[in-house]
C-alpha cells in the first residue's frame, strides 16, 4: 500500500542554453490504492512524469516520495513499481508463463505460494488461464498487453505504472480491457498512475485525473468535477466539447451576475463570478445549449452537422465564437438556443 507524492518536480532536458522543460513545478498526491490518470495532449509530459516516478529519469528539481520515504537515490530496480508500457515489450523466446514470472526469478513469490502458483493465480487474474505455455506471438494484442499486465503484478509491486497500454488496440478492444483493469485494480487496490491521451477514457477509468498541458497540472479533481467544473480554459477545451464565451460583468448582485458579451447581455448564477466591470470566462456545454431554453438565448449560424447516434452535434457560429450544439436532429436552418443562467460555469480567465 503506497501513496505517491511528487514535490515541486521540474525536469529540464539538455543545457540551461538549448534544452526542453519538460516538466515545470509538479506538485500531485497519488492516494493510497487510488486509480489516478495523468491525461494531456502529446509532448505535455506524461511519459516524463511516469519515468520520474519510476526512477529512469532523475528531476531536475523536487522530490519524489513513496509513503513519505523520498526515493531521490533509490534505484528503479529498488522502488518495488510495476511498469507497462505501449509497446508490451514481451520476451518473445520465453513462453507466456515465463514472461509472467519474470520478476519473480529476482525475489521471492509472495508468502506461501511457489512461481509456478503465482503465475497461475495470474493469469486467472487476467482471464488468460491454460495459456501459460504459448509464444507471446501466438497470443492477440489485447491478450500480450494483459500478459505484459501479469508480469507487472506478479513480484506484488506497491505502485503500478501504466503508459498509454491500451493505445495500440481497437476501440472495442480497449473499451473491454479498460473494464478488465478496472477490476484487477479495485480487487487488488493498487495504487496505480495511469497514462493517456484519450480524455474520455481517463473520465471513465480513473478514480482521480490530473489534466496535463505543457509540462505543468492544470487541474487534479474527480472526473466528474474536471467535466463540469473545469478550473481552466485549457482543461475546458481539452475536455469534452465546450463553449466558451469571454465577456466583462455588467452588473453583479450575490450570486447572479449581467455579463456583455458583445453586444448581448447573459445573465449567470453561480458562486464564482467576479464583480462588476471584471473580465469574465465561462462554459456553457453544447447539452446545455437548447432550443426550448428562453432565457440567454442567442442565433447560431449553423456550418455542419454530425449524426452521433443518441443525437446531432452541430457545429456554427455566433458573432466571431465557434459554438457546438446538440440537437434531437439536422436543423433545416440556422438555430436560436438560450441556456440556464446556472448552465454557465465560471473559469479562471487567462
Ligand atoms: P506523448 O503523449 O506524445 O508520449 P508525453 O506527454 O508523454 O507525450 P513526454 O514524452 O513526457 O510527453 O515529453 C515531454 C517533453 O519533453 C516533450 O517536449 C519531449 O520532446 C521532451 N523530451 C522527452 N524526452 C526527452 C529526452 N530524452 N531528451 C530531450 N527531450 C525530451
Amino acid at each position: 500500500m503506497t501513496e505517491l507524492r511528487l514535490e515541486g518536480v521540474s525536469k529540464r532536458y539538455g543545457t540551461d542554453a538549448d534544452g526542453t522543460t519538460a516538466l515545470q513545478d509538479v506538485e500531485l498526491t497519488v492516494r493510497d490504492g487510488e486509480f489516478f490518470t495523468l491525461v494531456g495532449p502529446s509532448g505535455c509530459g506524461k511519459t516524463t512524469t511516469l519515468r520520474t516516478i519510476a526512477g529512469f529519469e532523475e528531476p531536475t528539481e523536487g522530490t519524489v516520495a513513496f509513503d513519505g520515504e523520498p526515493m531521490t537515490n533509490v534505484a528503479p530496480e529498488d522502488r518495488d513499481v510495476g511498469v507497462v508500457f505501449q509497446s508490451y515489450g514481451l520476451f518473445p523466446h520465453m513462453s507466456v508463463a515465463e514472461n509472467v514470472g519474470y520478476g519473480l526469478r529476482f525475489r521471492d513469490p509472495p508468502e506461501g505460494t511457489t512461481i509456478d502458483e503465482r503465475v497461475a493465480d495470474l493469469l486467472d487474474l487476467v482471464d488468460l488461464e491454460g495459456m501459460g505455455e504459448r509464444d507471446p506471438d501466438q497470443l492477440s494484442g489485447g491478450q500480450q498487453q494483459r500478459v505484459a499486465l501479469a508480469r507487472a503484478l506478479a513480484p506484488e509491486p506497491d505502485l503500478l505504472l501504466l503508459d498509454e497500454p491500451m493505445s495500440a488496440l481497437d476501440a472495442r478492444l480497449r473499451e473491454s480491457l479498460r473494464r478488465q483493469l478496472t477490476r484487477i485494480q479495485s480487487t487488488l487496490g493498487i495504487t496505480t498512475v495511469y497514462i493517456t491521451h484519450d480524455q474520455r477514457e481517463a473520465l471513465a477509468i480513473s478514480d482521480r485525473v490530473a489534466v496535463m498541458s505543457d509540462g505543468r497540472i492544470e487541474q487534479v479533481a474527480t472526473p466528474q468535477a474536471i467535466y463540469r467544473e473545469p478550473k481552466t480554459r485549457f482543461v475546458a477545451e481539452f475536455v469534452g466539447e465546450n463553449n466558451l464565451f469571454d465577456g466583462i460583468v455588467r452588473t453583479r448582485d450575490g450570486d447572479r451576475a449581467h455579463v456583455d458579451v458583445g453586444e448581448t447581455t447573459f445573465e449567470l448564477a453561480g458562486s464564482r463570478l467576479p464583480s462588476e466591470g471584471q473580465r469574465v470566462s465561462f462554459c456553457v456545454r453544447p447539452a446545455a445549449l437548447a432550443r426550448a431554453v428562453e432565457t440567454n438565448q442567442f442565433p447560431v449560424t449553423i456550418e455542419t452537422s454530425e449524426f452521433r447516434g443518441e443525437h446531432v452535434r452541430a457545429y456554427g457560429r455566433w458573432n466571431e465564437m465557434s459554438v457546438a450544439l446538440q440537437l434531437e436532429a439536422v436543423p433545416d436552418g440556422d438555430v436560436t438556443v438560450g441556456f440556464e443562467p446556472d448552465a454557465a460555469h465560471v473559469i479562471e480567465s487567462g
